[in-house]
């Protein structure tokens, strides 16, 4: 393959040095300013492949719309596509002043130059069923993120977008690209207008490894149990006091260990204390549960209020208080009736020379809350690893494959 043949690394270069990092907890969309910095970017570029149709709306969402090529009477029976990726990178670590380098990888571990401490050991390569040896790496120079999460997925849609401008007789129907802030942040499709896409289905690009596919998360529920106590002079508290600490380390134990983030992994589930605060008087514990399967999510719910209610007889005197919150729901639900959607994925990616690789998501996506908002929407490999870490890095011919795989699909479902 030639030299950089899809643009790809160039474009990755470029976004990956203009600040992008979103916050937690701010009210606006998009979180940070800066976002608009790439967005404006974006949108100069398309507009300078030729692509005419171009929005960026006031939350920092860039829609552009590549037309349709095939003979106008064959075109609305082509369905309308969309790809996505997020603008934001992850406030976990720094963001600004990316220094990206180019590496070829020889074996051994990988040292960054500007932070002496930070290695990725041979045994964290080898956890990858791809051999790398011999790979072209981009990594940070250590001291910030890369932000290949998710500016490979941006520079493989761009890519691709410039590559069907450049080819305006490569045969296909109307292609949407959607740009969209604050992902990081649990925001990313807050502002999204579905409807409005009138896109059939689509493909987030914002998955690691080369050939992965992701159809399937977590559902998820979270809750709050509140103890009241009763507090009281300790030298005058025999008889009188209701310790809610104490009956705080009951409650914890309803949580068994061995349904926990640290025991599991794949496909089980968890419940998970997540924080805790107290006093004599009042406790509370904040926790999360998560399963892939509906039917244990709501067994788990079950074990809470079965254990709180054994405590609350341990601790008459106390009032133990437990409430549940909803969250994401599982996309399997969605993509089991819309499998030809992950179907066409799986062919793009094996037309690439590539082998797909189906992973459960152990968290929510921006994906999967497209499904219920009538978006089918799995998510694909952009090829960064180590997200959210100084460690993140991606291959330049897995973007390349990202890029050939958008091609792909694109050819798969004109024809
Ligand atoms: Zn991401």
């Amino acid at each position: 393959m030639e030299r950089d043949k899809f643009s790809v690394l160039t474009r990755f270069l470029r976004y990956v040095k203009i600040y992008t990092t979103s916050e937690e907890e701010k009210e606006e969309i998009p979180s940070t300013p800066r976002q608009f910095d790439l967005a404006r970017v974006l949108v100069q570029e398309l507009k300078e492949m030729g692509v005419s149709d171009v929005n960026m709306d006031e939350h920092c969402i860039v829609v552009a719309t590549i037309p349709a090529t095939v003979d106008p009477n064959r075109a609305p029976s082509i369905p309308t596509i969309c790809f996505i990726a997020h603008i934001d990178t992850s406030p976990e670590e720094p963001g600004e002043n990316v220094q990206p380098r180019i590496i070829i990888y020889l074996g051994g571990s990988i040292t960054f130059p500007g932070n002496p401490e930070l290695v990725i050991t041979p045994a964290e390569i080898q956890e990858i069923p791809v051999d790398m040896v011999g790979e072209e790496l981009v990594t940070s120079d250590g001291t910030t993120l890369l932000g290949a999460d998710d500016k490979a997925g941006i520079a493989e849609i761009m890519a691709a977008a410039a590559f069907l401008m450049d080819h305006p007789d490569y045969p296909h129907g109307i292609i949407k690209l959607v740009f969209t802030p604050d992902e990081e942040v649990g925001h990313s499709v807050d502002k999204v207008d579905v409807s409005n896409l009138s896109a059939a289905f689509g493909y987030t690009l914002d998955g690691d490894m080369l050939g992965v596919i992701e159809a399937e998360c977590f559902n998820a529920a979270s809750g709050v149990i509140t103890i009241q106590g009763f507090n009281i002079h300790p030298g005058y508290a025999y008889g009188k006091m209701v310790n809610a600490i104490r009956i705080l380390r009951d409650v914890i134990s309803v949580f068994p260990d061995d349904i926990a983030p640290e025991t599991m992994k794949d496909h089980d589930g968890y419940l998970h204390p997540a924080h805790i605060k107290g006093a004599v008087n009042e406790a509370r514990l904040d926790f999360i549960l998560r399963d892939f399967d509906h039917d244990k999510l709501q067994a788990k719910i079950t074990t809470i209020k079965d254990g709180i209610a054994a405590v609350q007889q341990r601790w008459p005197r106390a009032k133990i208080t437990v409430e549940f919150k909803d969250g994401y729901r599982n996309m399997k639900e969605i993509m089991d009736q819309n499998l030809r959607v992950i179907e066409i994925a799986e062919e793009a990616i094996k037309m690439a020379g590539v082998l797909p690789r189906h992973k459960a998501i152990r968290g929510g996506t921006d994906g999967a809350r497209l499904c219920f908002m009538g978006l089918p929407c799995p998510n694909l490999f952009a090829g960064g690893m180590n997200f959210h870490s100084k460690k993140e890095f991606v291959p330049v011919s897995w973007m390349e494959k990202a890029v050939l795989m958008i091609l792909n699909i694109i050819e798969i479902v004109a024809r």
